[in-house]
């Protein structure tokens, strides 16, 4: 879609006025470079100067400041007539020159010319606006004239034919679209809901991840309303200038005023969102962000016609900092979530993205698409792109299962480094780790099926990978399962630790991993015999960021030595469980590890029959 810049006067007009500055400049070096008279007269010091006038051979003499030039009286064939020299300061000269009877002047002192005047007077203030609109320009990001560090940059969104998004190129999110189309509605015929006596929302929230369609879902809206559509992204609204924010969101709902109706984009709203009081320990930039969110606020509960309705959507991917003030009725009062697709949403999104490219009829999407669990919308489009670029890389007409297969591999563990080549020790060692995850995996319950295990180096940090796929969309987990998922996270150290006897640093993810899955169990999900049935961590509005950001509610000193010892034990029975199992299988894991050395990659049915000959150590229970 194009997007329009509805004025252009200020880019104009910044053209004259550079033309004139450059015009003027130019005269300026011009005159400075045009050829003096003075300087074709030839230079002699002064003392030859004052040589001449004792010897009676100068006739007259003309004195300026910078020179004196004077004429001889009898020159001699070949030398010039009229001489210069600097003059130094003597208070004799006059005397000197009326004794010898030299005819001399000075010049008046130098008025300067009114073309000179001109430029001193002129010439700094236009400098000074220029390097001002050098930075207005610079701070605007484009085309804006001087001075209008206050007018915002909110650009209207004009969709054309070819381009315009719907609500069918957005899937998997079917809530969201069924509230936006209630917004669309209200904007198309507000008369029908006002008639009702229903009131009109003021503020639509979307909280999704990233990548989950929200800049989409809004495009979308844009296309499906017939109304002006304004789109600005909250980090514009935060500047150098103290102020300049505020005085932007004015500038913008005025702006939206004069077309209502229509739709307020503010895309990542926590920039100017972020909660006022949270945020205290930050030196500086606050008392700006704090004055546009105040600004929004104001303009939010300001005076909007009914039957002229400006709504306004913002999007953010981390409502847990929003401002309180900013979720209360009559502001964002409508929340909604734009989460990661499901099993069936993901199917939908990629036969949007699969339409795109040419594809192989043979290739099965469900299977695709219960292989990306937790991919978000932006993940599957980028998954067909690189399924069709490798499609390409290998000469086939259309898209095959295999491309797929391969494209999701990369998505999920970055992109192949067939360069980076591990040393013979180090492949050991990550041979075994892996083979470590697998047998756990199969053994313990809640482990999903084991579909490959790679020692082929992959992105930035997996050494080797072990890719479980779970065999059902699983939205609860048991107990059992989860202290499965963390003796499986572990069964890699606890490989290196039962075949080497030492420990390295690869470990460090599924370190990470299991602890939180530990931390969970006891502190979100009541699980812990000790603790009870409690949620020690503060809700879950941090969903999308993990558990990093919960604070815990506040407990006793006993309490949270509790929690602690409960997670510690937590994950050392897992790893325990790792060691016995892996011990128990030392055979098969010797024997699956050999393999992978040889051939680098295990799949499949190979795969499947060397871990069914894995068992469970005597007197162990699942
Ligand atoms: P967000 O704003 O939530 O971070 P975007 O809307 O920018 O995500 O999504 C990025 C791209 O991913 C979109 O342009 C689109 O191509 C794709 N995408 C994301 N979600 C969806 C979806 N639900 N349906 C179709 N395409 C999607
Ligand atoms: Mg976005
Ligand atoms: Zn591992």
């Amino acid at each position: 879609m194009p997007i329009r810049q509805d004025d252009n006067g200020p880019r104009r007009r910044f053209g004259l006025l550079n033309l004139l500055l450059i015009g003027i400049g130019l005269l300026f070096l011009l005159g400075s470079f045009l050829p003096n008279r003075a300087m074709q007269v030839p230079r002699v010091p002064y003392s030859l100067f004052i040589d001449q006038v004792n010897d009676d051979q100068v006739s007259r003499a003309f004195i300026t400041q910078e020179q004196i030039r004077y004429e001889l009286r009898n020159p001699a064939a070949g030398e010039a007539p009229v001489l210069a020299t600097t003059p130094i300061f003597d208070m004799d000269l006059p005397q000197r020159l009326e004794k010898k009877g030299v005819e001399f002047a000075a010049a008046p002192p130098r008025k300067p010319s009114f073309f000179t005047t001109l430029l001193s007077w002129v010439v700094p203030p236009l400098i000074f606006i220029l390097v001002l609109q050098f930075f207005a320009r610079r701070q605007m990001g484009g085309g804006q004239g001087a001075l209008s560090f206050t007018r915002s940059k909110a650009k209207v969104y004009v969709p054309d034919e070819q381009s315009r998004v719907t609500f069918a190129d957005v899937a998997g999110v079917d809530e969201a679209k069924q509230e936006l189309t209630e917004i669309v509605d209200f904007l198309k015929k507000p008369q029908r809901y006002l008639d009702l006596g229903a009131r009109i929302p003021k503020g639509v929230l979307l909280v999704g991840p990233p990548g989950t369609g929200k800049t989409l879902l809004s495009k979308a809206v844009a296309g499906e309303a017939d109304v002006p559509f304004f789109i600005i992204s909250g980090s514009e609204f935060v500047e150098l200038f103290v102020g300049a924010g505020a005085a932007r969101v004015r500038d913008l709902f005025e702006q939206a005023k004069k077309k209502a109706p229509c739709i307020i984009f503010i895309d990542e709203l926590d920039a100017i969102g972020k909660s006022r009081s949270g945020s205290m320990g930050v030196v500086g930039g606050n008392d700006e962000r704090e004055q546009t969110l105040n600004q929004l606020l104001t303009e939010m509960d300001g005076f909007a016609t009914a039957d002229k309705p400006v709504i306004v959507l913002a999007a953010t991917n981390q409502p847990e900092t929003l401002d309180a003030a900013l979720l209360r009725p009559g502001r964002f009062d409508r929340q909604v979530l734009v989460d990661r697709p499901d099993l069936s949403g993901r199917r939908t999104i990629l036969e949007i993205y699969v339409k795109k490219v040419k594809i192989d009829p043979s290739v099965d999407l469900d299977s695709v698409a219960a292989a990306t669990s937790g991919f978000a919308g932006a993940d599957l489009a980028n998954l067909v792109n690189e399924a069709a670029l490798l499609a390409a890389r290998n000469n086939r007409s259309s898209v095959i299962q295999a491309d797929l297969g391969e494209a999701i591999e990369r998505v999920v563990a970055g992109l192949e480094k067939k360069s980076r080549v591990l040393q013979e020790d180090e492949k050991r060692v990550v041979a075994y780790h892996e083979v470590g995850h697998a047998i756990v995996g199969h053994l313990v319950p809640g482990g999903s099926k084991v579909a490959k295990i790679s020692i082929v180096p992959r992105g930035m940090s997996a050494l080797g990978y072990t890719l479980q796929l779970p065999t059902e969309e699983r939205f609860l987990s048991s107990r059992d399962e989860l202290q499965g998922q963390i003796a499986t996270l572990l069964g890699g150290r606890s490989a290196e630790e039962v075949v080497f006897g030492k420990i390295t640093t690869g470990a460090a993810n599924d370190l990470q991993r299991a602890t939180d899955i530990a931390e969970q169990m006891v502190g979100t999900y009541g699980m812990s015999e000790v603790l009870g049935p409690l949620a020690y961590d503060r809700q879950s509005g941090s969903r999308f960021l993990g558990a990093g950001q919960n604070p815990r509610r506040a407990v006793s000193d006993a309490t949270a030595r509790a929690i602690d010892k409960e997670v510690r034990t937590l994950v050392d029975d897992a790893h325990d469980r790792a060691v016995t199992l892996l011990n128990g299988n030392r055979d098969q894991l010797e024997c699956i590890a050999g393999k992978i050395l040889e051939k680098e990659v295990i799949e499949g049915d190979e795969l499947q029959e060397l871990l069914g000959n894995c068992r469970l150590p005597e007197g162990m229970a699942t």
